[in-house]
């Protein structure tokens, strides 16, 4: 049978802009690996006729209501009290939350204050969902056949208990668990549509479905199938997909194109070092937020008036006066100079303009120069990238990553705009 769930997140802040909704979300997200599928949500503030009118119309409509927030111990949380009034039961003292919150406060090894007994005021007859991250149990209560489950706004209690005691008691409801799996694979260097359209000739074994998506400056292709048999379904959809697609791949499933690129730098132990101006440090940075980056990266310089080029990087002065800054001759002296200064296997550059100011007709805002120097050759290549400045300066930082993975995969180079 296929559960009708909805979600129903209590919280005025939610609604007045202050914090955005990430527990819907997550709770698609989750129940979604799990083969739930949510058919609606809805958002009230901390007003307990809203509650009660909310709990009521999706009581009626559906087979389970996942209410999240309103349960902690302050007079705004109203949940188990609307709660009590809707299903009809009397508002008790909980035994079993009252011992699993002073359990909670006797492992923190503080005293717990005479207002966190208000989050043990619950209906009668409910389960008690214990609440391993936080104060506030959740509690499960049935009604008329339908089952609704209250669990605290704090969202990675609530994921917790999601996962502990949400999933278990709908599969005993709907008496089956349908995984579902699903395959993500990140594409660089290809727009949305021709993505599809290079898709669209693959056949696909019946059962997995094609869904798309974009994570700017990445496309991404989502490959789901369910049941048992998702496993041997998604394995040869995969293969079509990688043969299609293949030389695009910057990154797959949660991985991020510097992970793939440092991946691969650990793999092949070659060293690198990096000379960037419009992007002031991006590609480091983000090779960087990776434990470990030190094993190949030996520096990185923001070199970004024409006296850094020349001081760090012996950019020669002729090229700056007679090419610019932002040129192919300045790329390629840069990613040189960067490597003879640091000894590396690799010296790669990056120079252009970010804007909003300094385009010319010849080098409007968006033009980028990208260079790489190995000991064995030299290669540049001019972007005209599109967008403000913040996407200027990602596509950039990440079409040097791109660079990079091709490089150290033996892929043909990234091709220009
Ligand atoms: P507590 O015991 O912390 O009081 P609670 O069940 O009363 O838990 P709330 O007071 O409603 O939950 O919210 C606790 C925290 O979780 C707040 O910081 C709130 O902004 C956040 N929160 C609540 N609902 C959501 C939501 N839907 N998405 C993201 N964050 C949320
Ligand atoms: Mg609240």
């Amino acid at each position: 049978m296929r559960l009708k769930i909805a979600i129903l997140t209590v919280g005025s802040e939610l609604l007045e802009g202050e914090q955005a909704d990430t527990n819907t979300a997550a709770i698609g997200r989750i129940l979604g690996a799990h083969g739930y599928r949510i058919r609606e949500s809805l958002t009230v503030g901390d007003v307990e006729a809203d509650i009660e009118e909310a709990l009521e119309d999706l009581g009626r409509r559906r087979d389970a209501v996942i209410v999240t927030g309103g349960l902690g111990p302050t007079s705004d949380d109203l949940t188990a009290r609307v709660a009590a009034r809707v299903f009809k039961r009397r508002l008790t003292l909980n035994e079993e939350a009252l011992r699993q919150i002073g359990e909670h406060f006797q492992k923190l090894g503080r005293p717990m204050h005479p207002r966190n007994e208000k989050q043990a005021l619950l209906p009668q007859k409910v389960q008690v969902l214990p609440n391993s991250r936080g104060t506030a149990p959740g509690f499960y209560l049935s009604h008329q056949g339908k089952g609704f489950f209250f669990l605290p706004g704090v969202p990675d209690e609530m994921e917790a208990m999601l996962e502990a005691s949400v999933i278990p008691r709908l599969r005993e409801r709907s008496g089956v668990d349908f995984p579902q799996q699903e395959k993500v694979f990140k594409i660089f260097g290809l727009s949305e549509p021709k993505v599809e359209e290079l898709l669209e000739s693959a056949t696909l074994p019946e059962g997995v479905h094609l869904a798309f998506g974009v994570e700017f400056p990445l496309v991404l292709v989502k490959l789901r199938a369910q049941g048992q048999e998702a496993g041997s379904l998604l394995a040869p959809a995969e293969e079509t997909v990688r043969k299609i697609l293949g030389n695009f791949l910057i990154a797959v499933g949660r991985d991020t194109p510097e992970e793939t690129v440092a991946r691969m730098f650990h793999r092949t132990g070659r060293t690198l070092a990096l000379a960037e101006s419009c992007t002031g440090g991006l590609v480091a940075k983000r090779l960087t937020d990776l434990p470990g980056a030190s094993a190949f990266l030996e520096r990185a310089a923001v070199t970004y008036a024409n006296s850094a080029k020349r001081d760090w990087l012996a950019v020669p002065g002729e090229v700056l006066d007679k090419d610019g800054a932002v040129s192919r001759p300045c790329a390629l002296a840069m990613a040189r100079g960067i490597r003879r200064a640091a000894g590396t296997d690799l010296g790669l550059s990056i120079t252009g303009i970010a804007g909003p100011e300094g385009g010319t007709p010849e080098k409007p805002v968006g033009t980028v120069f990208i260079a790489l120097a190995s000991e064995t050759e030299e290669k540049v290549q001019g972007y005209r990238f599109p967008g403000d400045r913040e996407k200027v300066r990602l596509l950039a930082a990440t079409m040097a990553l791109e660079w990079l993975r091709r490089y150290l995969g033996a892929l043909p180079p990234a091709e220009p705009e």
